[in-house]
This record gives structure tokens, C-alpha cells and sequence, in this order.
């Protein structure tokens, strides 16, 4: 009985996660720390985005002064973005990550993927939705509820890091 409370209580929730450029050169790795947190990974995609659907992506972000740098990294190798359903999944994988900064990350989360991977604060290995309504627009994103999904790695012809 209290389980089926404990059950009734949890919020299930979706989120957007996704392996940035850097992240894929560790991929065994990053996923190693995925599986073993236990999150349920239902839809997974690889591929490239090319500037104008990076803009899009990151437009909250276009007046920010690292806008460019973000923009040349997250376009510079291919990416993995999948959907973790989960209870509290947004906030759940967030925490997962760490902060923003991996060096910031290394001090108050040493455990968290970005502590134990990132690169600087530009290639910091991962990303997740910061909030339910970023998840679903997120999500909405790489896998489309109707019309054209974005290319995948290779093939897609609009890809210029994977020529
Ligand atoms: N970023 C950066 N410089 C900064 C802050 C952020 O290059 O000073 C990049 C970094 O890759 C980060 C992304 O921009 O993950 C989005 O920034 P945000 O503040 O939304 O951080 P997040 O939600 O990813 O932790």
C-alpha cells in the first residue's frame, strides 16, 4: 500500500539530455554514467546541427556574450540528444550533470558528469531542460510530433562537421 502511495505521489516527468561534441568522444563513458544513475532513456537520436539550427536551439542565449563560442562548439561534431522519462526528470538529470562550469562543478559536485568530464565552461560535455516547459520545447526540437525530424549524422547533406 505504500508503495502504490509512493507510486500515486511521483511525478513522472520528460526531459531533454543531450552528449555535446565533446561528450561523443567519451561516449562509453558519459553513458556508463547515465545507466548507472538509472535513467530510462525512451527516445535517442545522433546527429549535426548546423548554424541556423543552433541558433534556434540556443535562441534565449543569442544576446549573451558567448553566444559565438557556443555556436562554433555545439556545431563542431556530431551530438547524441535523447528523452528520459523519470520522476523529476528535468530536475533529477540536471543534478546528474552539475553546474555549468566543470571547474565550478569539480568543488560543489565532484560526482556530477561535467565535474568528471567537462572541459571549461564552453565544452562542458552535456546538456539538460532547465525546466518543464524548455523540455517539452526541447523535445519537441530533435523529435518532432509532426513533420520533417532534423537530418541524422551523415547523410543529412546540411552537415559540415562530419564530411
Ligand atoms: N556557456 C558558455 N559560456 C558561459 C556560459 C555558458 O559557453 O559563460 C555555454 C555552455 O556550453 C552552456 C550553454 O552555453 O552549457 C548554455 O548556457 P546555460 O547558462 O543555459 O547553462 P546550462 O543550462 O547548460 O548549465
Amino acid at each position: 500500500e505504500e508503495y502504490t502511495r509512493r507510486k500515486l505521489s511521483e511525478k513522472k516527468e520528460k526531459t531533454l539530455g543531450m552528449i555535446k561534441p565533446d561528450g561523443v568522444e567519451k561516449l562509453g563513458q558519459i553513458l556508463d554514467e547515465i545507466y548507472k544513475r538509472g535513467f530510462l532513456l525512451t527516445r535517442l537520436r545522433m546527429c549535426c546541427l548546423d548554424r541556423n539550427q543552433a541558433f534556434r536551439f540556443y535562441e534565449e542565449h543569442r544576446d549573451k556574450p558567448f553566444f559565438n563560442a557556443l555556436i562554433d562548439y555545439i556545431t563542431s561534431g556530431p551530438i547524441i540528444v535523447f528523452e528520459i522519462v523519470n520522476t523529476n526528470a528535468v530536475d533529477n538529470w540536471r543534478e546528474a550533470i552539475g553546474p555549468t562550469d566543470p571547474s565550478r562543478a569539480r568543488t560543489v559536485a565532484p560526482t556530477s558528469i561535467r565535474a568528471q568530464y567537462g572541459i571549461d565552461v564552453t565544452r562542458n560535455v552535456v546538456h539538460g531542460s532547465d525546466s518543464a516547459a524548455s523540455a517539452v520545447r526541447e523535445l519537441e526540437f530533435f523529435f518532432p510530433s509532426s513533420g520533417p525530424m532534423l537530418p541524422n549524422t551523415s547523410k543529412g547533406g546540411n552537415c559540415t562537421c562530419c564530411l
